[in-house]
């Protein structure tokens, strides 16, 4: 499907929980409580409900994210059932890794094989403090999906005076391991960590630091459905990926996706606070018609780009919209 700028949009990201066990600074407050209630909390039928509309008019990629997924309940059964459904070409998850030890392997079994994993530092005290959570499991998890055959990317979100002397440790990590990372710039989508001078670390500089060191050549086949750009490193032959959603002015530009939160809500963009309640045609009984309807009425008003550089304050925590 096109969207008023005639963009295509065919990328649904679903998050299937607000639950988390991590405070990562960037998501929420180190001692947040205000997770959904566990009723507001879409059902499996009630989120296939959503693919099955979805894929009907045209959505073909879909990636599972949270809060952390993997504390959901069933998610590797529901994995399957996503990956099984007919017009779903691609089904992709975004985790924390803790729980890949665990469930790594029935996920690979339900045809998940592509990952994107949150690591922001490898060194442990260091991971703690921005995450408030341990580093350990989830290397284990990314060494067992990349044993697995995995396509795995890891996402590190800048954050200037926090962890900037990681980057060269998440390098080395990355080459050892063959897998690709991304470095991304701080959004304004957190209700503790504001957006300052202070921690904002843009893109430029990290690519700059490292063109002092190393030559970058532009990979130009997409890896991905997002809205990064690679480069492979010649010397260290490690392939970086840069999202730079608030010093790219062109970001929105290439925007292909629309995101379901935890509760039903379609958003046509993470940046903006437009949401559509889809709860109406899910409850007390599905409703196709109306679902659909709603999607093609999300769809015909999605913003041409984000409001991150006009003082943009969510209106919800980062966990309760879904990476
Ligand atoms: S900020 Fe909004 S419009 Fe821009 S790429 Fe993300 S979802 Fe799309």
């Amino acid at each position: 499907m096109n969207d008023p700028l005639g963009r295509t949009v065919d990328y649904l990201r679903l998050s299937v929980t607000d639950r988390c066990n991590e405070r990562c600074l960037y998501c929420m407050p180190e001692h947040y409580r205000g997770w959904l209630p566990q009723k507001e909390i879409l059902s499996d039928a009630e989120l296939m409900a959503v693919v099955r509309v979805a894929a009907g008019i045209g959505f073909k990629r879909f990636r599972v994210t949270g809060g952390e997924p993997l504390l959901r309940p069933g998610i590797v059964e529901f994995m399957a059932d996503l990956a099984a459904f007919p017009g779903v070409e691609s089904v992709q998850m975004t985790t924390n890794g803790m729980f890949l030890p665990r469930l790594g392997d029935g996920l690979v079994r339900a045809g998940v094989r592509n990952f994107n994993i949150s690591l922001d530092a490898l060194d442990p005290a260091r991971y703690r403090a921005i995450t408030h959570g341990d580093v350990a499991p989830v290397i284990d998890g990314i060494r067992q999906m990349k044993a697995l055959g995995c396509k795995v990317k890891l996402n590190t979100v800048l954050m200037r005076g926090k962890n900037e002397d990681q980057i060269e440790s998440i390098l080395d990590f990355a080459g050892a391991l063959d897998v690709v990372v991304r470095f991304i710039e701080l959004m304004p989508v957190s209700m503790s960590e504001m957006l300052s001078e202070e921690n904002f670390l843009p893109v430029g500089e990290v690519r700059r630091n490292l063109e002092r060191e190393d030559i970058l050549d532009p990979i130009e086949d997409a890896l991905g459905f997002g809205p990064a750009r690679y480069y492979r490193l010649r010397r260290r032959g490690v392939i970086v990926g840069f999202i730079s959603a608030i010093t790219d002015l062109h970001f929105c530009e290439r925007c292909n996706k629309m995101r379901l939160t935890a509760d039903g809500k379609l958003r046509p963009c993470l940046g903006n606070h437009l949401e559509t309640d889809l709860l109406p045609a899910l409850r007390p009984d599905v409703d196709l018609d109306a679902l659909e309807e709603l999607f093609l009425q999300t769809l015909a008003g999605k913003p041409a780009e984000h409001l991150f550089r006009s003082n943009y304050q969510p209106g919800r925590v980062m966990t309760a919209i879904g990476g």
